[in-house]
């Protein structure tokens, strides 16, 4: 892993206070940058002190309806984004102002794939829930930096933006979010060039300088930290350290850095289709999500670590497990920075556990390659359902697979052939391939 992305690990994991237990479905990209399920976003509260807190006695009071009309907003205003779904869901009374709250937290985007808004946006080349996305108020977007080529292309030694691009992109944006409010391009790749406004590319200042003027645009960026000489001292002196900073353009064409930004970034939920494309899409976003969790193992065991030694009142100093390594921890959180700036690239192995805990982490891990295997044994039967099929049948199987499309009132598939869809064309050429 590069260095530039130690930063996302280091966000991604928890520090002191602890507040909620482990969570050993944490999700985590190549880049290690944690991606939440909504499943998870909206579930509710596993905190070992959540029947005492403010939230839960509110969420049971059984007198909430007799406060003021004031009172009651107050009081969801303090509800966790899971509270707020849930009244969504049991409370007609509450479902209006809950929902307004639900959608419009500040900490939390729903992230989409920057090329298929490049492309069109078309519902044919995404499995996402498409009614779910016109509720969405703040969106991150995936901004690999490929996509900088597309919309800055050389042609005869000369670069060119492609105007028609962005406009795609940004009319891709309005038709399938039409309640967006907040966006943020997260680029995530390598960056160009090293600290300064130069750091956001051209290309990408293109994209969000023709931003409509009713949304609130940001650019998240990768960019070295520099430290004040004063600082030299700390206990942890990085080889190199970067940082993920957020960008805004202000009126002036100026970029200012923020001071702070969202929390959460979560995976926006699938639609469920039918028939063996439908499957075929289900068993891919399975295995792609126990990807995100094997790569969540290894952050994991870092956090658990320190768990192991400093919380629930423990006080245990330690040194590091790693080998040939002489720094020594005597607080909480010392380790995991220690180990996101030092260790980084060692993923795994568990046998620098504590026995206690290296069985579990050790039993995850199998159950994941587990469930992996029988993800590959379910695609295997899925190509062979496909190359045994005749003529008849599979014109049968394309035809579930476009009517769905068609009876979802989703017409601009691929502005005009639903069949030929890149979902449709990705699958055949699994279908013929060998891959999976
Ligand atoms: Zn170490």
């Amino acid at each position: 892993m590069h260095p530039e992305f130690a930063c996302n690990l280091l966000e991604a994991l928890s520090l002191p206070p602890w507040r909620e237990k482990l969570d050993w479905g944490l999700h985590i990209t190549s880049k290690w940058e944690k991606r939440i399920l909504f499943s998870s976003y909206v579930r509710p509260i596993t905190s070992t002190s959540t029947t005492n807190s403010y939230e839960g006695r509110a969420a049971s009071f059984p007198h909430f309806g007799k406060l003021s009309a004031e009172l009651q907003l107050h009081i969801l205003g303090v509800c966790s984004a899971s509270t707020l779904f849930q009244l969504m869901r049991v409370s007609s009374a509450l479902r209006t102002e809950a929902s307004k709250l639900f959608w419009a937290n500040p900490n939390a985007y729903f992230v989409v794939d920057a090329w298929w808004l490049l492309d069109g946006g078309y519902p044919g080349y995404q499995c996402c829930d498409l009614a779910f996305l016109q509720n969405v108020q703040n969106v991150e977007i995936a901004y690999e930096p490929y996509l900088n080529r597309d919309i800055w292309p050389e042609k005869n030694g000369e670069r060119a933006v492609r105007q028609d691009l962005i406009t795609t992109f940004w009319n891709s944006i309005k038709r399938r979010f039409p309640r967006v409010k907040r966006v943020s391009i997260n680029h995530s790749g390598e960056p160009r060039i090293g600290g300064g406004f130069d750091t956001v590319p051209p290309p990408l200042q293109a994209l969000v300088q023709a931003c409509p003027c009713t949304i609130e645009i940001s650019v998240l960026i990768l960019e070295r930290q520099h430290f004040p000489s004063a600082d030299t001292s700390t206990e942890i002196q990085p080889r190199e350290t970067w940082q993920k900073s957020q960008y805004r353009l202000t009126g002036g064409h100026v970029w200012e850095r923020a001071d702070s930004r969202h929390s959460e970034t979560i995976l926006l939920p699938m639609r469920q289709f039918r028939g063996l494309v439908g499957r075929f899409e289900t068993l891919k976003h399975r295995s792609w999500r126990i990807q995100l969790q094997q790569q969540g193992l290894w952050p994991l065991a870092i956090e658990a670590l320190d768990r192991h030694h400093f919380d629930q009142g423990r006080n245990e100093p330690f040194a590091c497990p790693w080998p040939e390594c002489d720094a020594y921890f005597d607080k909480g959180g010392a380790w995991t920075k220690h180990a996101v700036v030092s260790h980084y690239q060692h993923a795994g192995p568990f046998s620098i556990l504590p026995d206690e805990i290296r069985a579990l982490f050790e039993e995850r891990a199998i159950l994941l390659e587990e469930r992996r295997g029988q993800a590959k044994t379910q695609f295997s039967r899925m190509r062979d359902e496909w190359n045994n099929a005749g003529q008849e049948e599979r014109i049968a199987m394309e035809r579930v697979w476009t009517e769905q499309l068609e009876s979802n009132n989703l017409g601009d598939v691929t502005g005009g052939k639903a069949s030929n869809n890149k979902i449709w064309e990705c699958f055949l050429e699994w279908a013929n391939g060998s891959y999976y």
